[in-house]
C-alpha cells in the first residue's frame, strides 16, 4: 500500500476530529471538559481547515439561535441548497460559482484571508463575536482570532507540504482541504435539506438525521438529534455511527476529558 493512503486516513481522521470534537462539541457547545493542553491540540487541529475558532463558533452559535429562521447564516429554507453548502461564504445563491468554490479546496482559506483584510479595514463588523464572550477570555482563542494568524497557519501548512512532497505534497494538502471543507459544509446543506434523511425529533427547524452521511462527517450527520439536544456530547442518540462520540468516550476513559453531557434520553439510568 502506498504510504500516502494511511497518511491520508490518519490526517483526515485527526483534522476531522479537530472540527467535530474540538470546534463543534467542545468549543461551541461545551459538551465535555478537558485540560488546556487537550483543548489547545483539538483547537489547532480544527484551525487547519476551519479558520479562527471565534469566527467558527460565533457563526455556529448564531445558526442554533436562529435555526432556519431569519438571521441563520446558512439555512437552505429560503436560499437554496447551494447557499447552505458554501454560497453563504461567497455571498451567492448561484449553483455554478458555489460548485467551483466547493471544488477549489483552498477557497475557504482565500475567504479567511479576505475576511481578515476586511477586519483590518474595519469594513466587516463581526456581530456574531458577541456570542463568543467565553472564548475571548482565552489567550489562545484571542491569538488565533488576530487578523493574519490563520492565513499564516495555512502558509505554514503549504510550506510543510512542499518540503515533504513538493508539488504532490501540495496536491495532497489540497485534497485534504477539499474533503474537510465539504464534509463540514454538508452538515449545513444536506442535513438541513428536506429531501434527505428523516426528522424523528420535533425541533421547529429543518434539521435532519442523514445516516449515509454519518461516516464522512464523523457522526455530525445525526443533525436532528443535535438540534434537539445541542449540548449532547453524543449525536448518534439512537445508536447510529458516531465516531466523534467514541473518541470523546476514549478521551474520558484515559483521563484526558471528563463530564460528557448527555440528555436524559441517552443516560443509562433513564432507560431502566
Ligand atoms: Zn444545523
Ligand atoms: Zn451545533
Amino acid at each position: 500500500m502506498p504510504p500516502w493512503i494511511p497518511a491520508s486516513i490518519v490526517a483526515l481522521g485527526l483534522l476531522g476530529l479537530g472540527n467535530t470534537v474540538g470546534y463543534h462539541r467542545l468549543l461551541t457547545h461545551r459538551a465535555f471538559v478537558t485540560g488546556l493542553t487537550v483543548r489547545a491540540v483539538l483547537t489547532m487541529l480544527g484551525a487547519v481547515a476551519g479558520g479562527s475558532p471565534v469566527v467558527w463558533v460565533g457563526l455556529h452559535r448564531l445558526h442554533h439561535a436562529r435555526s432556519d429562521g431569519e438571521g441563520d447564516p446558512h439555512s437552505p429554507r429560503d436560499s437554496g441548497f447551494a447557499w447552505a453548502h458554501a454560497g453563504w461564504i461567497l455571498g451567492t445563491r448561484r449553483p455554478l460559482p458555489v460548485l467551483l468554490f466547493a471544488l477549489s479546496g483552498f477557497g475557504q482559506q482565500a475567504m479567511i484571508a479576505l475576511h481578515d483584510l476586511r477586519r483590518l479595514r474595519g469594513t466587516n463588523p463581526p456581530v456574531w463575536r458577541d456570542l463568543c464572550g467565553d472564548l475571548m477570555k482565552e489567550p489562545l482563542m484571542r491569538a488565533l482570532d488576530t487578523p493574519g494568524v490563520m492565513p499564516a497557519w495555512f502558509l505554514g501548512q503549504l510550506a510543510v507540504a512542499w518540503a515533504v512532497g513538493g508539488g504532490w505534497g501540495i496536491a495532497w494538502l489540497w485534497a485534504v482541504h477539499l474533503a474537510l471543507t465539504n464534509s463540514s459544509w454538508a452538515v449545513n446543506s444536506v442535513a438541513h435539506w428536506p429531501r434527505f434523511g428523516r426528522q424523528p425529533r420535533p425541533t421547529g427547524d429543518d434539521s435532519r438525521d442523514v445516516p449515509w452521511l454519518a461516516l464522512v462527517t464523523l457522526g455530525e450527520a445525526w443533525h436532528n438529534a443535535h438540534h434537539r439536544h445541542p449540548r449532547s456530547a453524543r449525536h448518534g442518540l439512537d445508536g447510529g455511527l458516531d465516531p466523534s462520540w467514541r473518541v470523546i468516550q476514549a478521551l474520558c476513559a484515559v483521563g484526558l476529558a471528563r463530564q460528557p453531557w448527555l440528555p436524559k434520553e441517552a443516560r443509562p439510568a433513564s432507560k431502566a
